[in-house]
């Protein structure tokens, strides 16, 4: 199968997101436990026999949002909420919320009212993640998740489950490593969309499913390697939560290329792996305390700010796009430090407002080509 083909399999994942949980429940007969945003361990749902399965929002109306959720909340709970009600998400039988800021602990005890699930759980994250009390938290709530998802499933998670879900999904993680190095060193090869649809489409199917096409993706684009080149483009990092509204991507594709970024739907979701020497709950919880920053997660040792810049100059970056969700609390309270850390290190920036479902991108267009000019492309 070419390339196009096999990323047209990604997209179609996305494009249509009931249809991979149903098919998996048609064939598997098995339960499909849902996870808001990011940060959940999926590891340990998988472990217990289920399917778990992404929710980030997307394309919905909001008309019927309005009466449960403030419209100042940021769109991407607001999107996922309205995909709820809409019946979107009529194929779940459970649902896990990351208590990451107060938006989503909004959303935990809105979502019982509106939509309850015979499998409703939160997920507590500490936010001081290199605080020495923050690995004994992490661990007893990972403890706390995994016997919350044993009593629902009826059985135990046995160590032996779980080494081999998290071998599954280290690999998985690493195949999209070798995608977007692939698409570092030659970004013509694979754009920028089709890039982050790969990785979207793998919060939304079978993880076995995802490698395998991954796979074949991979040694096509391998065989195509020397067609397509795009090396001289310029080069930008994104930072921000999500990176919405998809079309974004085709305006930075026509001008240059991303190299790296910190997005929960980007590589912060697949940047590091699961440690298989250390015991199992511990491994997730240092993998956890571990990832890229993100507004939610403070690191001393790791600032964000710090991390940015630091990025930038590893990826030979020539600046740094922010894609802020509107009325995104934790990213705006932020943002003033990482331009300033940018700004004293030389390094150009913008910041572009958006949402999540159905936004139009006309006006981000201008304020994009206008910054890919100033940084010297096209
Ligand atoms: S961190 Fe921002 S984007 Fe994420 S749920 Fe909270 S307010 Fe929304």
């Amino acid at each position: 199968m070419t390339a196009n083909a096999l990323v047209k399999q990604f997209y179609d994942v996305v494009n249509n997101p009931g249809n991979a949980p149903r098919e998996w429940q048609k064939q598997q007969g098995g339960r499909v436990i849902g996870w808001l945003k990011t940060d959940v361990p999926e590891e340990l749902i998988h472990a217990a026999g289920f399917l778990p399965y992404g929710i980030v929002g997307g394309k919905t109306k909001f008309s019927r949002v309005d009466a449960h959720l403030q419209s100042w909340a940021c769109s991407l709970m607001r999107s996922c909420l309205g995909i709820a009600l809409n019946d979107e998400l009529n194929f779940l039988d459970g649902l896990i919320i990351p208590h990451t800021c107060d938006t989503t602990r909004m959303v935990s005890g809105i979502w019982r009212q509106i939509h309850l699930l015979p499998y409703m759980e939160n997920f507590f994250l500490p936010r001081q993640v290199d605080r020495a009390s923050s690995k004994m938290f992490m661990l007893a709530e990972l403890m706390r998740l995994k016997e919350s998802l044993e009593v629902y499933s009826g059985s135990a998670i046995t160590e032996e489950n779980l080494r081999n879900s998290i071998a599954l999904y280290n690999e998985n993680r690493g195949l999209m490593r070798l995608l977007f190095a692939m698409h570092e060193k030659t970004p013509g090869l694979i754009s920028c969309r089709d890039l982050y649809t790969v990785v979207r489409a793998s919060m939304m199917m079978p993880k076995e499913t995802h490698s395998h096409l991954l796979e074949q993706l991979l040694q096509a684009l391998r065989i195509q390697n020397n067609v397509y080149q795009g090396r001289d483009k310029v080069r930008v990092i994104i930072s921000g939560p999500v990176w919405e509204p998809p079309e974004l991507m085709d305006i930075i594709d026509s001008k240059g290329t991303v190299v790296g970024d910190d997005l929960l739907t980007g590589f912060r979701y697949i940047a590091s792996d699961v440690n298989t020497e250390e015991e199992p709950l511990a491994a997730l919880a240092e993998r956890q305390l571990n990832r890229i920053p993100f507004a939610c997660f403070d690191s001393t040792q790791n600032p964000r700010r710090q991390f940015l810049v630091n990025l930038v100059r590893q990826k030979q970056a020539k600046g740094v796009i922010f894609l802020h969700l509107k009325f995104c609390e934790p990213e705006n309270y932020d943002y003033y430090d990482h331009k300033l850390a940018l700004e004293k290190a030389g390094i150009p920036s913008t910041r572009i407002e958006t949402e999540v479902g159905g936004v139009s991108v006309e006006q981000m267009r201008t304020r994009i080509e206008a910054f890919f000019e100033m940084l010297g492309g096209i």
